[in-house]
């Protein structure tokens, strides 16, 4: 088994697609933010002219089309037909599992890598507490519906306070379900000293960002995480998490820097960084279907201020996750979000 680290490059680029914000549920960690993105639903010329903006390196972006849940959409079909037509490099489409719109019926297994299903908990009682009534059996129908159909399944299970001790439970379950990828996400990191603080310590922020009472601390992160990835992956599945610590004398790089991410939000930003979407923050923006830099000042200024802690726009809205010895040294640095471990069998 392979364990790397996935190095930043940029000869490949990522674009997620979110065409439209509207969900069916209304999961607890939710990160769309309506009055950032808006509620508009692109129509389907819109998300060609979108597409066509990132053809010229199609052939080496990744493709990820999301909402909200873009099966809500009418014509997600169509759009991963352009997106085929423009040959991007692979096409994914997450999605919370209702499948609306019969999308299985209206694409191929051949036009798509992957449909990405969002689980976040072993048990029907600890996903539906997070996730929404229905929604578990909503994911397990639909993966078989797709397995059935001949699609390739990935999961993402993003961790949290509430659903971190059903990890353990998971490897059993993505076998028998067939999945071919497994992805770890984190709604958000508690350090050492976020134990203590005083809420006049705590930015705003950070409260608004990934509740407390959602946050796993760096202990449980790192007993649990490792070994539950090694397990699935000895089943023969990839799997994926974010690397979140690096020691003080491991390299840190901001994929705003060094690689090529592209969030597009149906209110036309387009973001470099995915912490930043909280905030008027965005590079660039879409306008009259022309990609265009945003005005000074941006996500790109932060991208290139260095400190000791890691990652800047972490220590500005999670400063509950840094710790720091008495000499004001922190403990570890913050990776970026986007650095990831990759386990391949
Ligand atoms: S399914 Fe996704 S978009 Fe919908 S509420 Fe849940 S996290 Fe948000
Ligand atoms: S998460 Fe931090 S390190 Fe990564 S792109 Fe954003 S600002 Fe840069």
């Amino acid at each position: 088994m392979q364990n790397q680290t996935v190095a930043f490059s940029k000869d490949s680029s990522n674009l997620f697609f979110h065409i439209l914000t509207k969900c069916n549920l209304s999961c607890s960690h939710c990160y769309i933010n309506r009055e950032q993105h808006g509620d508009r639903t692109l129509d389907i010329d819109t998300i060609r002219d979108w597409l066509g903006l990132f053809a010229s390196k199609a052939y080496q972006t990744n493709l990820v089309l999301l909402g909200g849940e873009p099966t809500l959409h009418p014509d997600l079909h169509l759009a991963v037909k352009e997106a085929r037509r423009l040959h991007f490099k692979s096409i994914t489409i997450d999605t919370n599992g209702y499948l609306f719109h019969n999308i299985l019926e209206k694409i191929t297994p051949e036009e798509i890598d992957f449909l990405s299903f969002s689980l976040d908990g072993a048990t029907q009682s600890t996903n539906d507490a997070i996730r929404g009534g229905g929604s578990y059996d909503a994911v397990l129908a639909g993966i078989q519906k797709a397995r059935e159909k001949g699609f390739s399944c990935s999961m993402i299970y993003t961790v949290s306070d509430r659903n971190i001790h059903e990890l353990d439970l998971m490897p059993a379950l993505v076998q028998t379900l067939g999945i071919n990828r497994f992805f770890i996400q984190v709604i958000g990191m508690r350090g050492e000293s976020s134990a203590s603080a005083q809420p006049d310590q705590v930015a705003p922020e950070q409260n608004l960002q990934v509740p407390q009472t959602l946050q796993v601390s760096k202990d449980s992160w790192l007993k649990i995480i490792p070994k539950v990835a090694e397990k699935i992956a000895s089943q023969g599945i990839i799997v994926t998490y974010p690397t979140v610590f690096l020691s003080t004398k491991e390299v840190f790089q901001c994929a705003g820097n060094v690689a090529k991410n592209f969030f597009v939000f149906p209110n036309g930003r387009v973001y470099q960084c995915p912490i930043c979407e909280d905030f008027p923050l965005h590079s660039h923006e879409i306008r009259n279907n022309c990609l265009v830099p945003s005005p000074r000042i941006n996500e790109t200024d932060l991208f290139k201020l260095t400190i000791p802690e890691g990652c800047v726009m972490n220590k500005m809205i999670q400063p509950g996750n840094l710790s720091y010895r008495a000499d004001g040294i922190p403990h570890h640095k913050i990776a970026c979000c986007m650095l990831k471990q990759e386990l391949i069998p």
